[in-house]
């Protein structure tokens, strides 16, 4: 599975070392054509069954259901948390899109909170002075797979009557004070995009950890029927009984991803190996006050699942970024503030709200990073940001 160029294919230029690249680890073609003579392609097969299997007993979720994507997952819980318009939900503005989305899509209004400056995660102080009569949810996202100061978030929840919704997208198989990320609230939500750790193309989970709303998310999921008690065989027919949409991914979607998670830990410990290499290469930058590294919290067991730099200012990322480009290395900022983007400041929120998501915004920059990045590309990359940094900084 490689689609890399190879040096001798562009005449004086090095190889190009993208961003990310989707790669299989085992048994993932041989599982799709499983599910293929098994006869069964729609989605809560044999596949789906393994997976969310896996997951639940892994992970210690109350319920795991396969999804079509985080996105998904995260329009579940929205509907599940019956949030209504003129309801508030907080969260970061330094997130994806579809953090907000779900909620927004229900006629919530959106109430972003700065972060912390070590992790880029919600700042769990601030976060009270957000809630008001009409929050209903919370909704922490755990950046890099570095989980979010949970305690302090459901302990704020608790005093105020308030769903915790995790947005885990990057935080499969990492833990916080040894729970899984994605576990830990009400409900959460995994992505397997083809640039998370790990992948189905396309693909997510909803995680339902509150055993009450599990009867109705799987109505939800199977477009508002009670389907899958019926193919339960615990009704005789189904029909139409809530709002809901085609959550669910199909068996070849599932026979893939179980592919992957048969190898989580091999692949975990790969992306570490990774991680802790341009760790160690970039610390005396660090040390000459050149860049700032991510430094996860010691009760956070991350996931390696992005290695990035915190540059002096903004010129010096986009500098960066060019001098890499130029090198045919493919490194990329990271998220535009919800609340400074159009949708944002439809909302009402205007440049200079949240200071510190603004600051480290514009200074972060990703490098690449992926299961099958190698040991002497990664030097390349090394070498090329201390070229950079050497001679301009
Ligand atoms: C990737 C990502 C998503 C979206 O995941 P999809 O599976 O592509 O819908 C949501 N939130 C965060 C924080 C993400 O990183």
């Amino acid at each position: 599975m490689s689609f890399k160029l190879e040096s001798s294919d562009i005449p004086d230029t090095p190889a190009y070392i993208p961003f990310n690249r989707p790669f299989i680890v085992g048994k993932e073609l041989f599982y799709i054509s499983q599910a293929v003579l098994g006869g069964h392609l729609a989605g809560d097969g044999q596949f789906s069954r393994k997976c969310q299997e896996w997951m639940e007993q892994r992970f210690g979720a109350g319920k795991v259901l396969l999804t079509t994507s985080c996105t998904s997952a995260m329009d579940m819980c929205a509907i599940l948390a019956d949030v209504k318009p003129g309801d508030e939900v907080i969260m970061p503005s330094y997130t994806f899109v579809s953090t907000a989305n779900a909620f927004v899509l229900r006629g919530a209004r959106i109430r972003f909170v700065d972060i912390r400056p070590d992790t880029l995660n919600i700042d769990e102080n601030l976060i009270e002075g957000a809630v008001n009569e009409r929050t209903r949810v919370i909704m922490p996202m755990h950046y890099a797979g570095v989980g979010c100061e949970m305690d302090r978030i459901l302990e704020v929840a608790r005093r105020h009557n308030l769903l915790v919704i995790e947005d885990a997208a990057q935080g499969v198989n990492a833990t916080y004070k040894d729970r899984y990320l994605g576990t830990i609230g009400d409900l959460g939500a995994y992505s397997f995009h083809e640039t998370k750790n790990f992948i189905s193309g396309e693909g997510g989970a909803i995680i339902i950890n509150d055993k009450r709303f599990i009867e109705r998310a799987e109505v939800i999921r199977e477009k508002g029927t009670d389907r899958s008690r019926f193919f339960r065989g615990e009704i005789d027919k189904y029909t139409w009984i809530d709002i809901g949409s085609s959550y669910l991914p199909s068996e070849i979607v599932a026979a893939f991803l179980f592919a992957q998670l048969e190898e989580a830990d091999a692949i975990t410990r790969k992306r570490w190996t990774i991680y802790d290499f341009y760790h160690e290469r970039f610390t005396p930058l660090q040390d000459r006050g050149l860049v700032r590294l991510p430094s996860p919290p010691p009760e956070c067991r991350h996931n390696a699942h992005m290695y990035y730099l915190i540059l002096p200012d903004a010129e010096s990322r986009s500098g960066l970024i060019r001098h890499l480009k130029a090198k045919n290395i493919h490194a990329v900022f990271h998220y535009i503030p919800l609340h400074t983007s159009p949708m944002g400041r439809q909302m009402g929120y205007t440049e200079g709200n949240l200071p510190i998501t603004e600051d480290l915004s514009a200074r972060l920059l990703r490098l690449p990073c992926y299961y099958e990045l190698t040991r002497e590309d990664q030097e390349r990359v090394v070498r090329e940001v201390y070229s950079f940094l050497d001679t301009t900084c």
